[in-house]
């Protein structure tokens, strides 16, 4: 498997990790070294998902602050990593007869930069993101994430960036840092044991999971990055976690790297 880049699910969390040094951001850094340099990255965040598919075709993709009552230094965040739109054509080649739409309103959305950040802080690799279409079932996620896998052997990084477990509800908000909620923890040790042993039907059948499941993927959205990354896995590859931990008590922050 040495010919093919590995593809990397991030729990980002809150969007003040993108300016906070803790284990999660060091992590993402570790990552970032470890890996080898990319020709691209091809992002998919919970925080584009709309209807349709579509990629970004700027090649200079605007930093989105998609987020309120944070700091005023997380808005003057800026992630100026260029466009590749090679890159989108041939995300819409891979994925015909899927409509794709090049999409220029569209920049990086916290998601991604949050994260990236860390991982390259240079914003010296290309980043092209894919939407995530809210109209359609899991299934759906994670036949496009398996259709994506051979752009892993076009020196492309594949990146998910959401959160396994992702309940804002019951989200510790101040100071205070509770200890994981058990159903949270059940959920993403299930979660875990699955991805590890190959049985991918019952993750993306995930609502079929129980209550546990439904308090820790209450949404779609941050649940939906991991399949796209999961999907790419090839036979035989290896699947690791190099980062853990809960945050607040109700957000994983569990990075799943395949190969
Ligand atoms: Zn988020």
């Amino acid at each position: 498997m040495a010919d093919i880049l590995p593809a990397i699910f991030f729990g980002h969390g809150n969007p003040m990790n993108a300016l906070l040094d803790n284990s999660y951001t060091a992590g993402w850094r570790q990552i970032g070294k470890q890996t080898p340099k990319p020709k691209a990255i091809l992002s998919i965040s919970a925080h584009w998902f709309v209807p349709g598919t579509g990629v970004t075709i700027s090649t200079s993709p605007r930093t989105i602050h998609d987020f309120g009552g944070f700091p005023q230094e997380l808005y003057q965040v800026q992630y100026p990593a260029p466009g590749d739109p090679g890159l989108a054509r041939r995300v819409q080649e891979i994925l015909q007869p899927l409509t794709v739409e090049f999409d220029s309103s569209w920049g990086l959305d916290h998601g991604t930069w949050s994260v990236l950040k860390h991982v390259y802080p240079d914003a010296d690799v290309p980043v092209v993101q894919l939407s995530i279409d809210e109209t359609q079932p899991a299934s759906f996620h994670f036949e496009i994430g398996r259709r994506l896998a051979p752009l892993r052997g076009e020196n492309i990084l594949i990146v998910g960036s959401g959160n396994l477990v992702h309940n804002l509800h019951a989200y510790a908000w101040g100071r205070h840092m509770p200890d994981p909620y058990d159903w949270a923890i059940h959920f993403e040790h299930e979660a875990k044991a699955m991805m590890v042993a190959g049985e991918y039907k019952p993750l993306i059948d995930y609502e079929s999971l129980g209550p546990e499941a439904m308090l820790s993927v209450p949404t779609p959205d941050h649940y939906l990055p991991m399949l796209y990354v999961l999907a790419s896995r090839q036979e035989g590859e290896v699947i690791t976690f190099p980062i853990e931990g809960v945050d607040g008590g109700s957000i994983s922050m569990l990075t799943m790297q395949v190969g």
